[in-house]
Protein backbone atom coordinates (compact mmCIF):
# COMPACT_ATOMS: atom_id res chain seq x y z
CA UNK A 1 0.00 0.00 0.00
CA UNK A 2 1.46 3.28 -0.91
CA UNK A 3 1.23 6.30 1.62
CA UNK A 4 0.41 9.46 0.57
CA UNK A 5 3.48 11.96 1.30
CA UNK A 6 2.77 15.30 2.43
CA UNK A 7 4.65 17.49 0.23
CA UNK A 8 2.70 20.78 0.42
CA UNK A 9 5.03 23.64 1.88
CA UNK A 10 3.62 24.56 5.15
CA UNK A 11 2.75 28.17 3.78
CA UNK A 12 0.73 26.68 0.41
CA UNK A 13 -1.94 24.87 2.56
CA UNK A 14 -4.33 27.85 2.51
CA UNK A 15 -3.35 28.64 -0.85
CA UNK A 16 -5.87 28.44 -3.44
CA UNK A 17 -6.53 27.56 -6.36
CA UNK A 18 -7.84 29.80 -8.61
CA UNK A 19 -10.80 28.55 -10.39
CA UNK A 20 -12.11 30.37 -13.38
CA UNK A 21 -15.17 30.26 -14.96
CA UNK A 22 -16.79 27.33 -16.91
CA UNK A 23 -16.99 28.59 -20.34
CA UNK A 24 -19.77 26.73 -21.41
CA UNK A 25 -22.82 28.39 -22.93
CA UNK A 26 -20.97 31.96 -22.27
CA UNK A 27 -22.13 34.39 -25.10
CA UNK A 28 -20.45 37.21 -23.59
CA UNK A 29 -18.00 37.84 -20.71
CA UNK A 30 -17.50 41.18 -18.96
CA UNK A 31 -16.10 39.51 -15.86
CA UNK A 32 -12.30 40.63 -16.11
CA UNK A 33 -11.60 43.49 -17.78
CA UNK A 34 -9.62 42.48 -20.92
CA UNK A 35 -10.28 44.35 -23.86
CA UNK A 36 -13.42 43.74 -24.93
CA UNK A 37 -12.59 45.58 -28.66
CA UNK A 38 -10.49 42.91 -29.50
CA UNK A 39 -6.94 42.50 -30.25
CA UNK A 40 -4.83 45.14 -32.18
CA UNK A 41 -3.96 44.78 -36.30
CA UNK A 42 -0.09 44.91 -36.20
CA UNK A 43 0.31 42.54 -33.49
CA UNK A 44 -2.31 39.96 -34.83
CA UNK A 45 -0.32 40.35 -37.58
CA UNK A 46 2.93 39.89 -36.53
CA UNK A 47 2.08 36.53 -34.27
CA UNK A 48 0.57 35.00 -38.10
CA UNK A 49 3.84 36.45 -39.34
CA UNK A 50 6.36 34.90 -37.44
CA UNK A 51 9.44 33.07 -38.83
CA UNK A 52 10.31 29.19 -37.58
CA UNK A 53 13.49 30.20 -36.64
CA UNK A 54 11.77 32.48 -33.72
CA UNK A 55 10.24 29.51 -32.46
CA UNK A 56 13.15 26.85 -32.44
CA UNK A 57 15.29 29.45 -30.65
CA UNK A 58 15.27 31.15 -26.98
CA UNK A 59 14.10 34.55 -26.85
CA UNK A 60 17.15 37.17 -26.57
CA UNK A 61 18.23 37.15 -22.57
CA UNK A 62 16.10 40.05 -20.54
CA UNK A 63 14.10 41.02 -23.93
CA UNK A 64 16.69 43.35 -24.62
CA UNK A 65 14.54 44.81 -27.68
CA UNK A 66 11.53 45.37 -26.34
CA UNK A 67 12.71 46.83 -23.38
CA UNK A 68 14.28 49.57 -25.34
CA UNK A 69 11.14 49.76 -27.71
CA UNK A 70 9.53 50.20 -24.43
CA UNK A 71 12.30 52.78 -23.40
CA UNK A 72 11.51 54.39 -26.13
CA UNK A 73 7.92 54.63 -26.04
CA UNK A 74 7.54 55.24 -22.63
CA UNK A 75 10.48 58.77 -22.74
CA UNK A 76 12.61 56.55 -20.07
CA UNK A 77 16.45 55.31 -20.54
CA UNK A 78 16.04 50.94 -20.95
CA UNK A 79 18.15 49.94 -18.11
CA UNK A 80 15.15 51.61 -16.14
CA UNK A 81 12.25 48.73 -17.73
CA UNK A 82 11.60 45.47 -17.39
CA UNK A 83 9.43 43.24 -18.83
CA UNK A 84 7.48 39.76 -17.48
CA UNK A 85 5.12 37.35 -18.35
CA UNK A 86 2.24 39.83 -17.46
CA UNK A 87 2.32 42.37 -14.89
CA UNK A 88 1.05 39.25 -12.54
CA UNK A 89 4.43 38.04 -12.94
CA UNK A 90 6.40 41.35 -12.32
CA UNK A 91 4.50 42.26 -8.74
CA UNK A 92 5.33 38.51 -8.00
CA UNK A 93 8.89 38.87 -8.75
CA UNK A 94 9.53 42.10 -7.24
CA UNK A 95 7.70 40.69 -4.09
CA UNK A 96 10.19 38.23 -4.35
CA UNK A 97 13.20 40.43 -4.90
CA UNK A 98 12.43 43.07 -2.02
CA UNK A 99 10.23 41.25 0.84
CA UNK A 100 12.21 38.79 2.86
CA UNK A 101 9.99 35.89 4.29
CA UNK A 102 7.89 37.25 7.52
CA UNK A 103 8.21 40.96 6.09
CA UNK A 104 4.92 43.10 5.80
CA UNK A 105 3.21 43.74 2.94
CA UNK A 106 0.06 46.62 3.03
CA UNK A 107 -2.17 47.04 0.55
CA UNK A 108 -5.51 48.81 -0.21
CA UNK A 109 -8.84 46.85 0.85
CA UNK A 110 -10.38 45.89 -1.69
CA UNK A 111 -7.41 45.63 -4.05
CA UNK A 112 -6.31 43.19 -6.65
CA UNK A 113 -6.73 39.60 -5.43
CA UNK A 114 -3.92 38.35 -6.21
CA UNK A 115 -1.50 40.33 -4.25
CA UNK A 116 -2.44 38.84 -0.56
CA UNK A 117 -1.45 35.66 -2.85
CA UNK A 118 1.50 36.61 -4.38
CA UNK A 119 2.43 37.64 -0.74
CA UNK A 120 1.72 34.34 0.75
CA UNK A 121 3.30 33.06 -1.40
CA UNK A 122 6.74 34.64 -0.94
CA UNK A 123 6.45 33.98 2.66
CA UNK A 124 5.46 38.04 3.37
CA UNK A 125 2.27 38.89 5.46
CA UNK A 126 -0.46 41.14 3.82
CA UNK A 127 -2.18 43.56 5.93
CA UNK A 128 -5.20 45.05 3.86
CA UNK A 129 -6.03 47.99 5.35
CA UNK A 130 -9.32 49.48 4.06
CA UNK A 131 -10.08 52.12 1.93
CA UNK A 132 -11.79 55.57 2.81
CA UNK A 133 -15.26 56.21 2.51
CA UNK A 134 -14.51 58.65 -0.43
CA UNK A 135 -12.55 55.43 -1.81
CA UNK A 136 -8.79 56.85 -1.29
CA UNK A 137 -6.50 54.65 0.84
CA UNK A 138 -6.00 55.07 4.33
CA UNK A 139 -2.25 56.94 4.26
CA UNK A 140 -1.88 56.46 8.50
CA UNK A 141 -3.28 52.52 8.34
CA UNK A 142 -1.14 51.97 5.40
CA UNK A 143 2.28 53.57 6.86
CA UNK A 144 0.92 52.39 10.13
CA UNK A 145 2.68 48.60 10.08
CA UNK A 146 6.11 50.18 8.52
CA UNK A 147 5.56 47.84 5.39
CA UNK A 148 8.71 46.42 3.69
CA UNK A 149 6.57 46.65 0.48
CA UNK A 150 3.87 48.77 -0.06
CA UNK A 151 1.41 47.91 -2.95
CA UNK A 152 -0.91 50.47 -4.74
CA UNK A 153 -3.27 49.82 -7.88
CA UNK A 154 -4.53 53.53 -9.57
CA UNK A 155 -6.90 52.99 -10.87
CA UNK A 156 -7.97 49.88 -8.49
CA UNK A 157 -9.40 46.69 -9.60
CA UNK A 158 -11.83 46.41 -8.32
CA UNK A 159 -13.16 49.97 -7.04
CA UNK A 160 -12.09 51.72 -10.52
CA UNK A 161 -10.95 54.85 -7.75
CA UNK A 162 -7.75 56.58 -8.03
CA UNK A 163 -5.14 57.09 -5.52
CA UNK A 164 -5.33 60.79 -4.34
CA UNK A 165 -2.56 63.17 -5.83
CA UNK A 166 -1.86 64.35 -1.81
CA UNK A 167 -1.98 60.52 -0.42
CA UNK A 168 0.39 59.07 -3.47
CA UNK A 169 2.94 62.16 -2.38
CA UNK A 170 3.03 61.13 1.00
CA UNK A 171 3.26 57.92 0.73
CA UNK A 172 5.83 58.35 -1.51
CA UNK A 173 8.02 60.29 0.90
CA UNK A 174 7.22 58.34 3.82
CA UNK A 175 7.23 54.57 2.98
CA UNK A 176 10.10 53.09 4.79
CA UNK A 177 10.37 50.55 1.65
CA UNK A 178 9.31 49.88 -2.07
CA UNK A 179 6.31 51.37 -3.48
CA UNK A 180 4.80 48.95 -6.03
CA UNK A 181 2.41 51.18 -8.24
CA UNK A 182 0.16 49.44 -10.21
CA UNK A 183 -0.72 51.02 -13.36
CA UNK A 184 -3.03 48.35 -15.22
CA UNK A 185 -5.36 50.75 -15.87
CA UNK A 186 -3.80 53.91 -16.30
CA UNK A 187 -4.37 54.18 -20.46
CA UNK A 188 -7.92 54.55 -19.50
CA UNK A 189 -7.44 57.40 -16.31
CA UNK A 190 -4.76 58.94 -18.44
CA UNK A 191 -2.91 59.57 -15.33
CA UNK A 192 0.37 58.13 -14.61
CA UNK A 193 3.53 58.51 -12.52
CA UNK A 194 5.84 56.42 -14.45
CA UNK A 195 8.05 59.10 -15.74
CA UNK A 196 9.10 59.75 -12.08
CA UNK A 197 9.86 56.00 -11.16
CA UNK A 198 13.39 56.07 -12.80
CA UNK A 199 14.97 58.78 -10.59
CA UNK A 200 13.05 58.12 -7.30
CA UNK A 201 14.95 55.04 -6.30
CA UNK A 202 12.23 52.83 -4.29
CA UNK A 203 9.24 52.96 -6.68
CA UNK A 204 8.63 50.58 -9.12
CA UNK A 205 5.42 51.18 -12.05
CA UNK A 206 3.94 47.98 -12.96
CA UNK A 207 1.62 48.02 -16.39
CA UNK A 208 0.61 45.92 -19.06
CA UNK A 209 -0.55 44.94 -22.55
CA UNK A 210 -3.48 42.77 -21.12
CA UNK A 211 -5.74 45.99 -20.91
CA UNK A 212 -6.03 48.79 -23.45
CA UNK A 213 -3.78 47.14 -25.61
CA UNK A 214 -5.88 44.34 -26.11
CA UNK A 215 -3.50 41.24 -25.76
CA UNK A 216 -3.91 39.49 -22.62
CA UNK A 217 -3.68 36.17 -23.75
CA UNK A 218 0.16 36.61 -24.57
CA UNK A 219 0.75 37.65 -21.47
CA UNK A 220 2.88 40.79 -21.61
CA UNK A 221 4.33 43.10 -18.31
CA UNK A 222 6.45 45.90 -17.67
CA UNK A 223 7.83 47.66 -14.69
CA UNK A 224 9.76 51.27 -14.68
CA UNK A 225 12.27 52.20 -11.89
CA UNK A 226 15.67 53.02 -11.33
CA UNK A 227 18.51 50.57 -12.47
CA UNK A 228 19.03 49.78 -9.18
CA UNK A 229 15.39 48.16 -8.41
CA UNK A 230 15.15 46.73 -12.10
CA UNK A 231 18.36 44.80 -11.55
CA UNK A 232 17.13 43.75 -8.49
CA UNK A 233 13.60 42.24 -9.78
CA UNK A 234 15.33 40.66 -13.45
CA UNK A 235 17.07 38.82 -11.10
CA UNK A 236 14.00 37.40 -9.64
CA UNK A 237 12.60 36.87 -13.30
CA UNK A 238 15.14 35.32 -15.21
CA UNK A 239 16.58 35.74 -18.84
CA UNK A 240 13.82 34.24 -20.63
CA UNK A 241 10.09 34.79 -19.26
CA UNK A 242 8.71 36.33 -21.94
CA UNK A 243 8.07 34.30 -24.97
CA UNK A 244 9.69 35.15 -28.16
CA UNK A 245 6.38 35.47 -29.64
CA UNK A 246 5.03 37.85 -26.96
CA UNK A 247 7.78 40.12 -27.21
CA UNK A 248 7.23 40.07 -31.24
CA UNK A 249 3.81 41.04 -30.70
CA UNK A 250 4.60 43.55 -28.50
CA UNK A 251 7.31 45.25 -30.64
CA UNK A 252 4.35 45.56 -33.55
CA UNK A 253 2.55 46.74 -31.13
CA UNK A 254 4.41 49.24 -30.31
CA UNK A 255 5.14 50.39 -33.66
CA UNK A 256 1.71 49.92 -35.35
CA UNK A 257 -0.84 50.12 -32.50
CA UNK A 258 -1.11 53.16 -30.98
CA UNK A 259 -3.43 54.46 -32.82
CA UNK A 260 -5.85 51.57 -32.58
CA UNK A 261 -5.20 51.65 -28.96
CA UNK A 262 -5.95 55.11 -28.10
CA UNK A 263 -9.37 55.06 -30.51
CA UNK A 264 -10.59 51.77 -28.42
CA UNK A 265 -9.20 54.01 -25.28
CA UNK A 266 -11.60 56.91 -26.12
CA UNK A 267 -14.61 55.01 -26.70
CA UNK A 268 -14.24 53.10 -23.87
CA UNK A 269 -13.80 55.75 -21.24
CA UNK A 270 -17.15 57.59 -23.31
CA UNK A 271 -19.24 54.28 -22.80
CA UNK A 272 -18.18 54.36 -19.46
CA UNK A 273 -20.37 57.45 -18.50
CA UNK A 274 -22.97 56.08 -20.71
CA UNK A 275 -23.25 52.74 -18.73
CA UNK A 276 -22.74 54.68 -15.29
CA UNK A 277 -25.80 57.00 -16.59
CA UNK A 278 -27.80 54.56 -17.60
CA UNK A 279 -27.53 52.22 -14.25
CA UNK A 280 -27.86 55.24 -12.17
CA UNK A 281 -31.09 55.43 -13.94
CA UNK A 282 -31.66 51.65 -12.93
CA UNK A 283 -31.35 52.64 -9.28
CA UNK A 284 -27.63 51.31 -9.33
CA UNK A 285 -24.80 54.14 -9.32
CA UNK A 286 -22.03 52.93 -9.62
CA UNK A 287 -18.60 53.49 -7.83
CA UNK A 288 -16.95 56.52 -9.72
CA UNK A 289 -14.24 54.49 -12.01
CA UNK A 290 -11.26 55.89 -14.26
CA UNK A 291 -10.85 52.73 -15.35
CA UNK A 292 -12.52 50.48 -18.15
CA UNK A 293 -15.05 48.95 -16.18
CA UNK A 294 -17.66 49.94 -13.00
CA UNK A 295 -18.08 48.21 -9.72
CA UNK A 296 -21.81 48.20 -8.33
CA UNK A 297 -23.20 47.80 -5.33
CA UNK A 298 -25.94 45.42 -5.12
CA UNK A 299 -27.32 43.37 -2.34
CA UNK A 300 -27.73 39.81 -3.48
CA UNK A 301 -25.26 40.40 -6.38
CA UNK A 302 -24.36 37.15 -6.76
CA UNK A 303 -27.66 35.60 -7.67
CA UNK A 304 -27.94 38.16 -9.66
CA UNK A 305 -25.00 37.38 -11.57
CA UNK A 306 -25.73 33.79 -11.76
CA UNK A 307 -29.27 34.56 -13.17
CA UNK A 308 -27.42 37.11 -15.77
CA UNK A 309 -25.51 33.75 -16.87
CA UNK A 310 -28.56 31.31 -16.94
CA UNK A 311 -30.75 33.87 -18.67
CA UNK A 312 -28.57 35.28 -21.11
CA UNK A 313 -25.04 33.61 -21.59
CA UNK A 314 -23.58 36.96 -20.06
CA UNK A 315 -21.28 36.78 -17.16
CA UNK A 316 -20.48 39.58 -15.04
CA UNK A 317 -17.75 39.37 -11.85
CA UNK A 318 -19.99 39.26 -8.58
CA UNK A 319 -18.69 40.16 -5.06
CA UNK A 320 -19.62 38.89 -1.61
CA UNK A 321 -19.31 40.91 1.14
CA UNK A 322 -16.43 43.24 -0.40
CA UNK A 323 -14.89 45.21 2.68
CA UNK A 324 -16.10 48.44 3.25
CA UNK A 325 -18.40 48.26 -0.65
CA UNK A 326 -20.80 45.00 0.75
CA UNK A 327 -21.74 42.56 -2.17
CA UNK A 328 -20.56 43.97 -6.10
CA UNK A 329 -20.83 43.20 -9.48
CA UNK A 330 -17.80 44.64 -11.73
CA UNK A 331 -18.60 44.98 -15.15
CA UNK A 332 -16.24 45.51 -18.11
CA UNK A 333 -16.64 48.37 -20.18
CA UNK A 334 -16.96 47.74 -23.96
CA UNK A 335 -18.81 48.72 -27.26
CA UNK A 336 -22.05 50.36 -26.74
CA UNK A 337 -24.50 47.67 -27.73
CA UNK A 338 -22.74 44.93 -25.71
CA UNK A 339 -22.79 47.29 -22.65
CA UNK A 340 -26.95 47.63 -23.88
CA UNK A 341 -27.13 43.93 -23.84
CA UNK A 342 -25.63 43.44 -20.38
CA UNK A 343 -27.73 46.86 -18.68
CA UNK A 344 -31.35 44.56 -20.38
CA UNK A 345 -29.97 41.43 -18.90
CA UNK A 346 -29.33 43.03 -15.01
CA UNK A 347 -32.97 44.64 -15.01
CA UNK A 348 -34.37 41.60 -16.08
CA UNK A 349 -32.57 39.40 -13.40
CA UNK A 350 -33.60 42.06 -10.87
CA UNK A 351 -37.23 42.13 -11.41
C1 LIG B 1 -5.56 42.76 -14.96
C2 LIG B 1 -4.66 43.31 -13.90
C3 LIG B 1 -3.29 43.12 -13.96
C4 LIG B 1 -2.71 42.39 -15.04
O1 LIG B 1 -2.24 41.55 -15.32
P1 LIG B 1 -1.40 40.79 -16.42
O2 LIG B 1 -0.71 39.77 -15.63
O3 LIG B 1 -0.49 41.83 -16.99
O4 LIG B 1 -2.40 40.28 -17.39
C5 LIG B 1 -2.48 43.67 -13.00
N1 LIG B 1 -3.00 44.39 -12.01
C6 LIG B 1 -4.33 44.61 -11.93
C7 LIG B 1 -4.84 45.44 -10.84
C8 LIG B 1 -5.18 44.06 -12.86
O5 LIG B 1 -6.49 44.25 -12.75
Amino acid sequence: MSRSLDVARALFRDIPLYVPDTRKGIRLDVSDNTNLFGSPPAAGAAVRGAPSELLARYPIPYGVDLKTALARHLGVAPECVTTGCGSDDLLDCAIRAFGEPGDVLAHALPTFSMIPIFAQLNGLQPRGVRLQPDWDVNMEGLLASEPKLLYLCSPNNPTGTLVSRPALERLLAQAPGVVLLDEAYAEFSGISDLARAPTHGRLLVTRTFSKAFGLAGLRIGYAVGSPQLIREVEKSRGPYTLSALAERAALAALAGDLPWVEAQVQEARHARERLAAALKDQGLPPVPSAANFVLVPLPGAPEVARRMREEAGIVVRAFAELPGVGDALRIGVGPWPLMEEVLASLKRARS
